[in-house]
């Protein structure tokens, strides 16, 4: 975001422009969809610990809702921009469209760094924010959650404040709240799953036995973890992750060639994700400097750190084994990157797919809200495989279909889903 030169919001809407070409979606349907349905932008008065008063800029995107309310997270950070949060507005509805969740998409934000900011601060403003937009949001409208930099304890202020202004309990106004305070059980765990749900049905596609299969994870935060547990689970083995280091400032990756250990690394990770170097290498790790994840002799790549990591030059570090690239995180492989890959014939499964467990889930936690009655951790887990793997095999038998790559099919599923509401509800 520190790059002034690039604009998401930009990005977002020559992706979308490309498939409409592709799908000859019509001028209105276009006009409606390039563009967010609704925006609010705000001022945030708090009264600071110093006893001064600042003002803090928000925001609430809610790119389209024809298939449901607005389903999106709510970013503090200092240099968010409002292009940022319509970008991010328009790949949830697109990503709600193709995991078929009856939702749509939106995003907010507040320009704000919680570094500085005491725990009292960070409460008024998630208040503030909620009194600007209590009447345009709410679980039959938009449904916020946690993003970038906000957390359980944020939600459960905003959802106080919710409830206080319209006076009632309306714990489906927000997802991501702690487990006994309308929270999922499942949902720690359901981006990762998710993940490998989609690679697990990925690898009945393309003749893969798990247990003969080799995988390199890019990241050990909450995605990559849960996605560790449930490979080696299914009998898959992993070699090599890998995570930023603090202190150097660089990342490092982790190599055993019989396998890593995923409790032994969790005992030596700390909150952000950063496993320690020094022990590792006690415990018989290779500890290999930079983005060597990427280079390994494995069948299956699963990006799960952060966005722009595959790109033009180091996507020809690939090694040729590499048969299935699942990405876990939002935006790994950039578009130079991505045309290589499909060239060469590698199995993608697009981010806003593999990754949409996350939100599948947060979509369970808001049913569970509006019905008050909490399903046991098996039953979400399960009902999260079910719409994982449906999801997975409506893009690849598309893709099939029409010989397209995964990720292009992927994009006409939801566009054309979300066009269809619109023009259902007799809007285009
Ligand atoms: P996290 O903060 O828990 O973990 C991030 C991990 O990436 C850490 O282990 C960190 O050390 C590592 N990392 C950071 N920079 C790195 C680098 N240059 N090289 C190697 N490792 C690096 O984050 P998370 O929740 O696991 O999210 C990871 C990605 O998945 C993000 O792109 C996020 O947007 C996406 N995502 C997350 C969820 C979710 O439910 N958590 C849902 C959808 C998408």
């Amino acid at each position: 975001m520190a790059d002034k030169s690039f604009n998401a919001f930009e990005m977002a809407q020559k992706q979308f422009d490309k498939v409409a070409d592709l799908i000859g979606l019509d001028q209105a349907t276009r006009n409606l969809l390039r563009n967010p349905l609704r925006e609010y932008h705000f001022s945030i008065p708090v009264r600071m610990d110093d006893g001064s008063v600042k003002v803090f800029r928000g925001f609430r995107v809610q790119h389209n809702d024809a298939r449901g309310p607005a389903k999106g997270g709510i970013r503090f950070h200092p240099q968010e921009t409002v292009d940022t949060v319509r970008a991010l507005a328009m790949w949830m509805t697109w990503k709600t469209a193709v995991a078929d969740l009856p939702l749509g998409g939106g995003k907010g934000g507040v320009i704000c760094d919680p570094h500085n900011l005491s725990s009292r601060e960070q409460e008024q403003i998630s208040r503030g924010w909620v009194r600007q937009v209590y009447k345009n949001v709410g679980p039959v409208a938009d449904v916020p959650a946690p993003d970038v930099m906000t957390n359980a304890q944020h939600m459960l202020w905003m959802l106080d404040e919710f409830e206080t202004l319209t006076g009632g309990h309306f714990p489906g106004f927000i997802t991501g709240k702690p487990v006994g305070m309308g929270g999922s059980l499942g949902r720690t765990e359901a981006t990762g799953y998710g993940l490998i749900f989609t690679v697990r049905e990925a690898m009945k596609h393309l003749n893969m036995k798990i247990e003969d299969c080799v995988a390199s994870v890019q990241g050990f935060g909450n995605v990559a973890q849960y996605a560790i547990e449930k490979f080696t689970q299914l009998g898959g083995k992993v070699i090599c992750v890998s995570s930023w280091d603090q202190n150097d400032q660089t990342s490092y990756a982790f190599r055993r060639m019989d396998g890593i250990d995923l409790q032994e690394l969790r005992g030596i990770t700390d909150r952000f994700g950063g496993i320690d170097k020094e022990k590792a290498q006690q415990l018989g790790y290779e500890v290999l400097p930079g983005d060597q994840w990427i280079e390994q002799d494995v069948d299956v790549l699963l990006p799960c750190a952060l966005e722009n990591q595959i790109t033009a030059d180091n996507v020809n570090r690939i090694s040729d084994r590499v048969k299935l690239v699942a990405e876990g995180a939002n935006g790994p492989t950039t578009p130079e990157a991505d045309t290589v890959l499909e060239k060469r014939g590698v199995f993608v499964i697009p981010d806003f797919l593999a990754n949409a467990g996350g939100v599948t889930c947060s979509y369970f936690e808001q049913v569970q809200s509006n019905m008050n009655f909490y399903w046991p951790k098996d039953e979400v887990l399960e009902k999260l495989d079910h719409k994982m793997t449906s999801a997975f095999w409506s893009v690849t038998n598309l893709a099939e279909k029409r010989k397209l790559y995964m990720r292009d099919a992927a994009y006409i599923i939801a566009i054309e889903r979300v066009a269809q509401a619109c023009k259902d509800r007799g809007w285009v």
